[in-house]
């Protein structure tokens, strides 16, 4: 690396300092790529009579460039990322229709240029996508606009990845994955966007590739030039420009910790999890992909304790059929074997999406999760058969997600036991002994855990909506973040109660919710009993490092 950013020193400039937000993790030293921002002002609007046949020619040519090179993104990326491989279908999609194609050549003939046929078209189709009811309906809009610019690039017949060498860092005000993915191949090391969020697919992709990434920074694009040298720091946020060689030093030295943390943490991923007087503490992964499954299984995974089905939805945009939940499922139960894959039942309703969803003044008060699914029974009933068939590994388990009375779990179960007897009477081979849990999750079910105990093979604590509902304190309302705290002593009270209940019956008790992955909270889940902990892929190693240096005969008597 040293040598690396030797050659980016630049002396005579002052540095510069800029803070956004951080996204994916990392640090790099490169050169500044600034894309260039074109708004639809800049292109003509008129053609004379005789240049539209030469137009619609224009246009078509435009059309095959993008979708041959969209196809070709989407081949690299489904080696690299299947859930971004999942968006570049729909943009494909988008790009392929043929209604649009007609309406942009029909505007064309009436004089217009194809470039602003095609900016026309695309905003009254986004129009639609704008106005919905739906905001992940609503969010979507943002892929006409990619779409758009990729048909733009062809009309102009350049892509902008030509620009983008080794070892450069790209600015611009917002990057679509699809450039990304094409950027990455091209040996770009990081980015630093004006807008974006943190849950964008350019910022799961660049995690997902490990490149360094920040967002949020207004107006950088105009205080960075091509080729300024410049060092991106994901961790913190901060990108420098012209760094002195003091800030090179800082650093180097910076990136140096950060790959020997990496390394040394590596070597844990086959270390078994107990504390340092042997207490075992059974360390899962949440996850909602199968890429997700593979890193966790990198990183020690000793099986899922969470996987969020909603994604199936998500990415499908309706609900899945049986035969694709069967396929998925296995596939999942195949990988994670012998350890245990946790199935959650769809949780859908308030801030998750649903097809053909009621709208409702209190969502996350509404109809989410299991009330949602004993509505819609025959989208329960889909799962759960899928769930059994895809049982043959005997290694699945299901988990029902925001019960709060034990009328609700009772109706559940039977509806569960009868949809396995369906496939028994069909001669389906399942495990009839698949365990069956429930997440606590609200406050009631921690309440009444000692009833619900006797009625289930396990509880998983999920301190997201435990808290969201304890604290009532919206989970996604920043004017309230103060208050919404899973330390709370209501929550872990809650928490403890329901430790006590799964105790007194021998269930198996386990915590899925983000608080299990937070460096203060280690000692306590372990002193109050938690056995079972379930964080997202990339906090494994630094949980199990944190394990390892517990003694567990000191946490327990804390409480
Ligand atoms: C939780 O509520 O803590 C949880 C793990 O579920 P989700 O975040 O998917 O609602
Ligand atoms: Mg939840």
């Amino acid at each position: 690396m040293q040598n690396q950013s030797e050659h980016i020193q630049d002396t005579n400039r002052e540095e510069l300092r800029f803070k956004g937000i951080p996204t994916s993790q990392g640090i790099e030293f490169g050169k500044a790529i600034v894309l260039f921002k074109e708004g639809p002002s800049s292109y003509p609007i008129h053609i004379s009579e005789e240049s539209i046949p030469e137009e619609l020619e224009r246009f078509s040519a435009a059309l095959v460039n993008a979708s041959e090179e969209l196809q070709h993104i989407i081949d690299i990326a489904q080696k690299e990322s299947a859930k971004i491989s999942h968006i570049l279908e729909t943009y494909l999609l988008i790009l392929m229709d043929s209604i649009m194609h007609e309406s942009i050549r029909t505007r064309i003939k009436e004089g217009y240029t194809a470039e602003n046929a095609v900016i026309h078209e695309f905003d009254v189709q986004k129009q639609f996508f704008t106005l919905a009811k739906d905001p992940i309906i609503r969010e979507r809009s943002i892929d006409f606009d990619h779409v758009t610019e990729r048909l733009l690039n062809g009309l102009r017949n350049r892509t902008i990845s030509h620009a983008v060498a080794e070892g450069s860092i790209v600015i611009g005000s917002s990057i679509t994955p699809t450039d990304l993915m094409l950027f990455h191949k091209a040996g770009c090391l990081g980015f630093i966007t004006e807008i974006g969020g943190i849950a964008s697919h350019a910022s799961i992709l660049a995690r997902s590739l490990s490149m360094p990434a920040i967002i949020g920074l207004r107006d950088i694009s105009e205080k960075v030039q091509d080729e300024d040298a410049i060092i991106i720091d994901g961790f913190s946020g901060i990108l420098i420009v012209h760094p002195t060689e003091d800030t090179r030093s800082f650093y180097i030295q910076k990136k140096k910790e950060a790959d020997d943390n990496k390394l040394s943490l590596g070597l844990l991923a086959n270390t078994e999890c107990t504390t340092l007087d042997g207490y075992p503490i059974h360390l899962m992964a949440n996850i909602d992909s199968i890429e997700d499954l593979h890193v966790a299984m990198k990183y020690g995974a000793k099986g899922i304790g969470l996987l969020r089905t909603e994604y199936l939805i998500i990415a499908r945009q309706h609900f899945p059929t049986e035969q694709e939940q069967i396929e998925w499922y296995k596939e999942l139960s195949h990988i994670s074997f012998p350890h245990p894959l946790t199935i959650r039942a769809f949780d859908v309703g308030s801030d998750k999406y649903a097809e053909g969803l009621a709208e409702e003044d209190n969502p996350a008060l509404g109809l989410r999760g299991i009330r949602f699914l004993l509505q819609r029974k025959d989208i329960f009933k889909n799962q759960i058969r899928a769930v059994y068939i895809a049982s043959k590994e005997k290694n699945i388990r299901f988990m029902l997600p925001m019960i709060s009375t034990i009328n609700e779990l009772k109706i559940s179960l039977a509806f569960i036991e009868e949809s396995r007897l369906e496939l028994e009477h069909e001669g389906i081979p399942h495990d009839m002994a698949l365990p069956i849990g429930i997440m606590i999750e609200t406050p009631a079910s921690a309440l009444i855990s000692d009833s619900l105990a006797p009625l289930v093979s396990f509880f998983s604590i999920g301190t997201n909506d435990l808290t969201q509902y304890t604290m009532a304190a919206d989970r996604l309302n920043e004017y309230v973040s103060d208050i919404y705290d899973p330390f709370n002593p209501a929550v872990i009270r809650l928490m403890k109660m329901a430790i006590e209940s799964a105790k007194k019956y021998g269930i198996n008790i386990g915590i899925c919710g983000e608080l299990a992955g937070h460096s203060a909270a280690t000692e306590l889940l372990i002193g109050l009993g938690i056995q079972e902990i379930s964080v997202s892929p990339p906090l494994l190693l630094e949980l199990k490092k944190r394990i390892l240096h517990i003694n567990y005969s000191e946490v327990s008597q804390l409480h």
